[in-house]
């Protein structure tokens, strides 16, 4: 579904991204993990197209979307990102966050992205909150209609970087729950996250990021288990 090659990302003549190479099948759930300042947020922001690469190519459903005359608006429609700091417009109720975006980027009537949008507040469930604000959420109540309001566009790939890190713990929980059961959907997804037990669950393919390169990769039972690069050793005994 995605293939990175070559991927580069330089900010004035700071590096972050050296030479990323990487390939997302259709239905893969791939984590990637990594220090701080490792690139990994920088990774996605390409991805998405949040950053403009500086070198390389980025190719999905094996057209180089980097490409002159590529259309981007409808990519960008088909890639859903949840942030670690929620991201939710706050001036607009947890129900018209989930519709917006379908109705200005997809083009769906109001009475069809509302049927979507209480469908999947339903599944993070969320729908009781369907006329609060989020200022009268918590952060695992946030996160969830982030969830939600990503899922509401049909995304065929969904971005995650670090949803749970900004959530007091005991609210950790409640989004990884409803994450695990994304993963059981076919959906792709890529996520950051510094959640190990998680990750090594519900991945088909950890990925390894050390000062802009992929490090290490491979299946959660390798990395965690019998990591052979001496900086993934040296990361997972830090952080276990
Ligand atoms: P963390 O685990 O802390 O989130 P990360 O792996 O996501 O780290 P990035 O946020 O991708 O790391 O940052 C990688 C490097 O790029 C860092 O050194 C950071 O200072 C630098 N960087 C990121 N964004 C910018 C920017 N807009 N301008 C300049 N430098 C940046
Ligand atoms: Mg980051």
């Amino acid at each position: 579904l995605i293939q990175i090659n070559h991927l580069q990302k330089q900010y004035g003549n700071h590096e972050v991204l050296k030479d990323i190479n990487l390939s997302v099948k259709d239905g893969e759930v791939v984590t990637i993990i990594g220090p701080s300042g490792s690139g990994k947020s920088t990774l996605l922001r390409c991805i998405n197209l949040l950053e403009e690469p500086t070198g390389g190519e980025l190719l999905f459903k094996g057209d180089n979307i980097l490409a002159p005359g590529y259309n981007l608006p409808k990519y960008r429609a088909h890639v859903g990102m949840v942030f670690q700091q929620f991201n939710l417009f706050e001036n607009h109720d947890v129900l018209n966050n989930c519709i917006v975006g379908q109705v200005k980027v997809l083009k769906r009537s109001r009475e069809e992205a509302e049927r979507i949008a209480i469908a999947n507040l339903d599944k993070v469930g969320m729908k009781d909150f369907a006329h609060a604000k989020p200022s009268q959420l918590s952060g695992g109540q946030k996160q969830r209609v982030a969830i939600a309001r990503a899922i509401s566009m049909d995304p065929e790939v969904m971005l995650f970087d670090e949803p749970t890190s900004a959530l007091d713990p005991e609210m950790v929980g409640e989004v990884l729950k409803i994450m695990r059961e994304l993963t059981g959907t076919g959906l792709t997804m890529i996520i950051v996250t510094h959640e190990m037990a998680f990750a090594e669950e519900v991945s088909d393919r950890v990925i390894f990021m050390d000062q802009g390169v992929v490090a290490e990769e491979g299946a959660p039972e390798k990395i965690f288990q019998h990591p052979e690069q001496a900086r993934t050793k040296e990361f997972l005994q830090r952080i276990l």
